[in-house]
């Protein structure tokens, strides 16, 4: 017979089991769990004083988990940065030309993240669109829209959580299925076609999606927000011939969280910080990167690729391995190491047991993990089916890319005190 808790008898075994391995005792609240650098004297731990409690990321870069941590060498970088002022333009045009030759495309710019780098490419493709005679109209963006050209071709499969960073700029999506449908999609108020990277439908592939854009003259933009690894990338998309390609700073390459890359033609990146602060009256105006963002999302590009995937890949199968060996008298667990397709492409630890022997649901287990000390995030895949991962209402999902030295041991020994008190609670 399966035993239900409540939420509530939960949360005291938690704590009671916790401090039964001794597990409690290895934080104390007013311990950093991500402490990098060293500490002098009168640093201020505002995570303590604010009372928000920091958890271990056994999850991925989630937007709600604050993503990626810095490396060391990119958060010094940071503080660095933030000891002098510049003219800000100075650094964006600066950052985009370093960051253009190191990833091998014509132009860049740093954004307030993807979903900046897409309302800003958005706004470059209907700028250019409209463009008569010098005669610019990045002002009246997404305002007066309806007498311009505002039209985006998208694949109905690839309608996404961020169509709304085009629909900022006031375009329309027009949405197409098949290659005839694309074909004939195109009209005179044409501005941009856009392609999700990572999406797990749309019969049109990246190759033909380009080819047909360009045969009317149109730029093709992609969103790969979260596509990196492979390193390589990073420049695979602009060298297929994506107009503007979109990355999330602050996910994989682990640079500041609020900033991102918009990759591509000159024209376009050009266009595209016409629509960016400084200036003021323009719809990249509340999308600010700050100096100090901009510079840790070099100084992460430089970090990144001083890395190699082999290097990654082993370090991040490593951690998957140690937490699944950890595991392995668990009763009837299984252990899998799984590499999603094209997005966070990392492996990825996810276990499978039998409910019936381990009287414990995955979701509880992620509930138990969120409410111990320290607090565990494990993968939102964890007791669900979830698009790119092999998972469902029976497997623990464990994201290990974003653990802190160290931090696989804790999470493999909270998930084996979990799952073994739940293996020896006997049928009644
Ligand atoms: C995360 C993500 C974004 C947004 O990225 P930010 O850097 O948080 O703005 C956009 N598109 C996709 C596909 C993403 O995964």
């Amino acid at each position: 017979m399966t035993i239900r808790y409540s939420r509530r008898s939960f949360f005291s075994y938690s704590r009671t089991a916790l401090a039964s391995i001794g597990l409690s005792s290895l934080m104390t609240p007013m311990q950093s769990i991500g402490a990098v650098l060293s500490h002098k004297d009168d640093d201020v731990n505002y995570y303590a004083k604010l009372g928000v409690e920091e958890i271990i990321n056994a999850a991925g870069t989630y937007t709600s988990l604050t993503a990626a941590i810095m490396p060391e060498k990119v958060q010094l970088a940071v503080a660095r940065a933030a000891k002098s002022p510049v003219r800000l333009e100075d650094l964006q045009l600066a950052a985009g030309s370093y960051l253009a030759k190191r990833l091998h495309c014509e132009a860049a710019l740093v954004s307030a993240g993807a979903a900046s780098a897409l309302t800003l490419g958005t706004a470059a493709c209907v700028t250019l669109a409209n463009d008569k005679k010098g005669e610019r109209v990045p002002p009246r963006i997404p305002q007066g829209m309806d007498s311009l050209k505002n039209e985006a071709i998208m694949q109905k499969g690839h309608r996404y959580g961020y169509d709304h960073a085009l629909s900022n700029c006031g375009v329309r999506i027009v949405e197409v299925e098949t290659l005839d449908e694309y074909r004939a999609a195109f009209t005179p108020k044409t501005v941009m076609t856009h392609f999700f990277n990572a999406a797990t439908s749309g019969t049109i592939g990246r190759e033909d999606w380009i080819r047909i854009s360009h045969a009317h003259n149109i730029p093709c933009m992609n969103d790969a927000a979260a596509d990196m690894p492979p390193i390589s990338n990073l420049w695979k998309y602009t060298q297929m011939g994506f107009d503007l390609v979109c990355f999330s700073g602050g996910k994989g390459i682990r640079g500041p969280q609020n900033a991102g890359l918009l990759l591509g033609k000159k024209d376009l990146i050009a266009a595209a910080a016409e629509n960016n602060n400084p200036i003021d009256n323009v719809v990249g105006r509340g999308q600010k990167v700050a100096k100090e963002q901009i510079v840790g999302m070099v100084a992460a590009v430089d970090w990144l690729l001083s890395q190699t995937d082999e290097g990654m890949e082993r370090e991040f199968r490593g951690r998957a391995k140690k937490i699944a060996d950890y595991l392995s008298d668990v009763p009837t667990l299984t252990a899998q190491i799984y590499v999603p397709e094209v997005a966070n492409h990392v492996p990825t630890l996810l276990l499978h047991y039998d409910q019936e022997k381990v009287k414990i649901a995955p979701l509880e287990v992620a509930d138990m993990c969120r409410h111990g000390s320290p607090s565990i995030e494990l993968h939102p895949a964890t007791g669900s089916p979830e698009p790119g991962l092999p998972s469902d209402a029976n497997t623990i999902v464990v994201g290990v890319w974003m653990l802190q030295p160290g931090q696989d041991m804790i999470v493999a020994k909270r998930l084996r005190q979990i799952l073994m008190e739940a293996a020896s609670t006997q049928a009644s």
